[in-house]
C-alpha cells in the first residue's frame, strides 16, 4: 500500500484539483512549482487573522493588507478601453470606500450582489486622498463563513502574472487545501530518527507541514516552523559534514612535512614585520593540515587588512619547500594583479619565479608561461580564472589558494583539483571580505575554518563620519588640510551597470568640481574608471601610488586590493547606493599607514531608512564581521553577492540572518550523528539516508563540492 502511494509528491502539479494544464504551466514558470511536493514546500510568508476586521475610517495609505466587513452598496462599470473598470461602493459602520476591478469585470458584475454583506480582503491603495482596494478577495459574510474564518490564514508568495490569471493568494490557499485533502500522514513519512523528534519535542512531520500551511494556534505554528527550519538546515549540514569527513578519510594528498630553506630564509630575512598572534596560529593550523597526509580544505577568514596575503604566501613557501608548485586565484583582474605585485615584492631576491596569468596575457607571452609551468620552472602562478582553463598544466601542483569574493562555483573548484597529479592539491580558500558565521557554516560548511581575528599592531580605527551636501565646503577644507600634511585622498563614486552613463557623468562632474577647487600646479588629481583602457588606468594609478597626485577620483575599481599606505582619507560619494560590505572594502583602502585615517560618507539629505541604517553601522563600527552580520540582517542572504549562484542557499524556510541558533544546533547534532555512525548504517539512521538520497536527486547537490 505504502509503496503505491509513495510517489504522490512526485505527481505533476497540473493533476491537482483546480490546476489543470494552463495553470500548471503558470505555476511552473512563475514559481517553479512542478510537483505536489514543490507545492507542499511553497510555504506561506505570513498569516492573516481572518477573525479580525479593520474599520474603513481608520484606514490610511500605509494600512497595507486589511480585512473589512460591510455591505456592497453600488456596482458600476466606469471608463473606456484599458481604463475600463468595475467600481463597487463599500460601506461599513464607520465609512465608505471603493473596491476596484480591472479584469473579470462582467463576470464579477454578475456574481456580486448589491446590498449583500461581504468580507473583503485586500491591499489599501491611495490615489490622491482617495483610498480604494484593487482586486479584493470577496466572500459573503454568512454566519458559517464567519465561523469558519481562520485566525491564521496563510498568505503565499505569488507574482503579478499569477494574480492576473486568478492564481492569487486565495487561489493558492485553495490549492494547498485540496493538496491536503489528498495527503495522508503516511505520504509524509518521518525524515528524522524517532529519538531526535522526541528529544527536540518536534511534531510529527505531517503535523508540521500541515501546521505551517494551516495552523490553528500560534503554538502550532511555532512548533511547525521550528521543525521545518531545523530539518532544512540539518540535512544541509549533514550533507556538508559528510562531504568534509569523506574527503578527510578518502582523499589522499601530499605530505608537506618539511619546513625548508624558502620558508626559513623568508622568515629570517624578508618578513618585514612580526606576525600577529592570529597569523601565527593560522599558519600552525595550515602546517598541521599539510603534514597530515590528507587533503587540506581550509577557509581562512579575516577582516580587511588583517594580513591574509602574507599567510597565503608563507603557506605557498611550505609547498615550495616540499618540492611543489603553488598557485593563487583571485576573482578579478585587479585583485589578482595586486596579489601578484605584493607577492613578487615580498619575494624579491629569493630567486623564485612568480608569474601572472589572466585572459589579458596572450600569444607568445602566454605560451612561454604555460611551457615554463609545465616544465616546473615557475614556482608560483598568480592569476584569475584563467588558471583553471584546460591548457594550463602544472608540473607538480601542491597547493591551490583561491581568494573568493563569493564562493567559486563547484565546477571551477573541481577543475582546480584536477590540476594536481596524481593527487589533488591542498586547497586554501580566503574570503575577500568577512562573511557572517551562519553564512560561512552554510556556504563553506564542508571546509575547516581558520579566522585571523586580530589586526596588525598600530592600526588606528578609521574615524568615519556622515556628511551631506551642505558640508561640502568644509569637506574641501578638510581635504586641503590633509594634503598639506602630506596625505593623499580617495574620492569614490558608485558605478552601477544599469545607470552607468549617469554615474559616469556624476564622476566627471565631481572630477571637474575638484579640479576647480584644487587647481594645478599646486594639486594633481588622478582619475580612474572602468571605461578607461587598462594602460591609461595603470598610468593614473601609478601616479597616485608614487605620490605624484594627491587626489584619486575613482569608481569602485579601486575597491579591492589597492594598497597606498599614505592615503589617509576615503571620501565616498552617494554612499546610500553602496552595499555595506562594499563600503567596508572601500574604507579598508585607508588606515594602512601609521597616520590617523578618515572615511567621509557623503549622501543627499534624504535617504531611505535602510540607507541610514547602513551608514549608522559604518559610523558605529570598524569591525568587518559586525558589518557583515548587519548586511545579512538588512539584505537577507539571497541578496548577498554570489550566494545565488552557489545553489546552496535555496532555503525554503530557514533564514540565516535569524536562525543562527537553530543552525548551530543542527550542525552540532549532525556532527554528533556522524561521529557515532559515519556511514549512517545503523537501523535508526536509515531514514536519514533515504532523505539525503532524495534531496540529492532533487536539488542537484552535486554542485556543493
Ligand atoms: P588582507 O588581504 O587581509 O585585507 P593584506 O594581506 O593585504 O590584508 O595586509 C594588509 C596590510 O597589512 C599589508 O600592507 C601588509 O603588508 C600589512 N601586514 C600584514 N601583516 C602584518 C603584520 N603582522 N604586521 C604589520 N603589518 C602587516
Ligand atoms: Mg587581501
Amino acid at each position: 500500500m505504502e509503496t503505491i502511494r509513495k510517489d504522490i509528491l512526485e505527481t505533476p502539479v497540473e493533476f491537482l484539483k483546480g490546476v489543470g494544464p494552463a495553470k500548471g504551466e503558470l505555476l511552473k514558470k512563475e514559481l517553479r512549482l512542478y510537483t505536489f511536493g514543490d507545492l507542499l514546500q511553497h510555504y506561506p510568508y505570513r498569516y492573516v487573522d481572518k477573525t479580525k476586521f479593520h474599520r474603513i475610517r481608520e484606514l490610511n495609505e500605509d494600512s497595507g493588507s486589511v480585512q473589512l466587513k460591510g455591505v456592497l452598496r453600488r456596482l458600476s462599470i466606469m471608463g473606456e478601453g484599458p481604463k475600463k473598470r468595475l467600481v463597487g461602493q463599500f460601506r461599513d459602520d464607520s465609512g465608505v470606500m471603493d473596491l476596484v476591478w480591472f479584469t473579470g469585470i462582467h463576470w464579477l458584475e454578475k456574481a456580486l450582489v448589491v446590498g449583500t454583506e461581504y468580507v473583503v480582503y485586500g491591499r489599501v491603495n491611495a490615489y490622491g486622498n482617495m483610498l480604494s482596494i484593487p482586486h479584493p478577495e470577496m466572500e459573503v459574510a454568512t454566519p458559517e463563513n464567519l465561523e469558519r474564518a481562520p485566525a491564521f490564514a496563510p498568505v503565499y508568495p505569488g507574482t503579478e502574472k499569477l494574480n492576473a490569471k486568478n492564481l492569487d493568494a486565495k487561489a493558492l490557499r485553495r490549492l494547498l487545501q485540496s493538496l491536503f485533502e489528498k495527503l495522508q500522514p503516511g505520504d509524509l513519512p518521518e525524515t528524522l530518527p524517532a529519538y531526535l523528534v522526541e528529544k527536540l519535542h518536534f511534531p510529527p512531520r505531517y503535523d508540521a507541514l500541515r501546521g505551517i500551511h494551516f495552523p490553528k494556534t500560534q503554538e502550532e505554528l511555532d512548533a511547525a516552523r521550528n521543525r521545518l527550519k531545523f530539518e532544512e538546515l540539518f540535512f544541509l549540514q549533514l550533507r556538508l559534514l559528510q562531504l568534509k569527513r569523506r574527503r578527510k578519510d578518502e582523499v589522499k594528498s601530499y605530505v608537506f612535512d618539511k619546513i625548508g630553506d624558502y620558508f626559513n630564509r623568508f622568515y629570517a630575512e624578508k618578513l618585514p614585520f612580526e606576525l600577529t598572534g592570529a597569523q601565527k596560529r593560522v599558519l600552525k593550523e595550515i602546517r598541521r593540515d599539510f603534514a597530515s597526509g590528507r587533503q587540506t580544505n581550509r577557509l581562512i577568514q579575516g577582516d580587511v587588512g588583517s594580513g591574509k596575503t602574507i599567510v597565503a604566501l608563507m603557506a605557498m613557501l611550505m609547498a615550495l619547500d616540499n618540492g611543489f608548485q603553488a598557485c593563487m586565484m583571485a576573482p578579478t583582474e585587479i585583485l589578482a594583479q595586486q596579489h601578484f605585485l605584493s607577492v613578487s615584492a615580498y619575494l624579491e631576491g629569493m630567486d623564485l619565479r612568480v608569474e601572472f596569468l589572466s585572459g589579458t596575457i596572450k600569444g607568445k607571452k602566454r605560451q612561454a608561461i604555460l611551457d615554463a609551468l609545465a616544465a616546473g620552472d615557475i614556482h608560483i602562478l598568480i592569476g584569475t580564472h584563467a588558471l583553471i582553463e584546460d591548457p594550463v598544466q602544472f608540473r607538480r601542483l601542491g597547493l591551490a589558494i583561491t581568494d573568493e569574493q563569493h564562493r567559486f562555483g563547484v565546477a571551477q573548484r573541481a577543475k582546480l583539483w584536477k590540476k594536481g597529479i596524481p593527487h589533488p592539491p591542498h586547497v586554501l580558500v580566503m574570503t575577500a571580505t568577512p562573511i557572517p558565521r551562519t553564512l560561512a557554516m552554510t556556504l563553506y560548511g564542508d571546509l575547516d575554518v581558520s579566522v585571523i581575528d586580530e589586526l596588525p599592531p598600530g592600526r588606528k580605527d578609521i574615524v568615519t563620519t556622515h556628511r551631506t551636501e551642505n558640508h561640502r565646503m568644509r569637506v574641501y577644507g578638510f581635504i586641503r588640510d590633509e594634503i598639506a600634511k602630506g596625505r593623499q585622498i580617495y574620492v569614490v563614486y558608485p558605478l552601477i551597470e544599469e545607470s552607468e552613463k549617469l554615474d559616469l557623468k556624476n564622476l566627471q562632474e565631481g572630477y571637474e568640481a575638484l579640479s576647480r577647487e584644487f587647481p594645478v600646479p599646486d594639486y594633481q588629481i588622478s582619475i580612474v574608471h572602468g571605461r578607461m583602457k587598462p594602460a591609461d588606468k595603470d598610468f593614473e594609478m601609478q601616479r597616485f601610488v608614487s605620490g605624484q597626485t594627491q587626489i584619486m577620483v575613482a569608481t569602485t575599481v579601486i575597491e579591492v586590493g589597492v594598497n597606498v599606505p599614505n592615503a589617509s582619507v576615503m571620501i565616498i560619494e552617494n554612499t546610500e547606493r553602496f552595499g555595506l560590505s562594499q563600503l567596508h572594502q572601500l574604507r579598508g583602502r585607508v588606515g594602512r599607514g601609521a597616520e590617523q585615517s578618515y572615511c567621509l560618507l557623503m549622501t543627499d539629505f534624504k535617504i531611505s531608512h535602510e540607507g541610514r541604517e547602513r551608514i549608522q553601522t559604518m559610523v558605529r563600527t570598524n569591525n568587518g564581521f559586525e558589518i557583515a552580520e548587519a548586511d545579512l540582517r538588512l539584505r537577507g542572504p539571497g541578496d548577498l553577492e554570489g550566494t545565488q549562484q552557489s545553489g546552496i542557499l535555496n532555503l525554503h524556510i530557514a533564514d540565516l540572518a535569524r536562525d543562527g541558533r537553530i543552525l548551530q544546533t543542527a550542525r552540532e547534532i549532525a556532527d554528533r550523528i556522524l561521529d557515532d555512525d559515519p556511514a549512517l548504517q545503523k537501523p535508526h539512521h536509515a531514514v536519514l539516508r533515504v532523505e539525503l538520497d532524495k534531496q540529492k536527486q532533487q536539488k542537484g547537490w552535486g554542485r556543493i563540492s
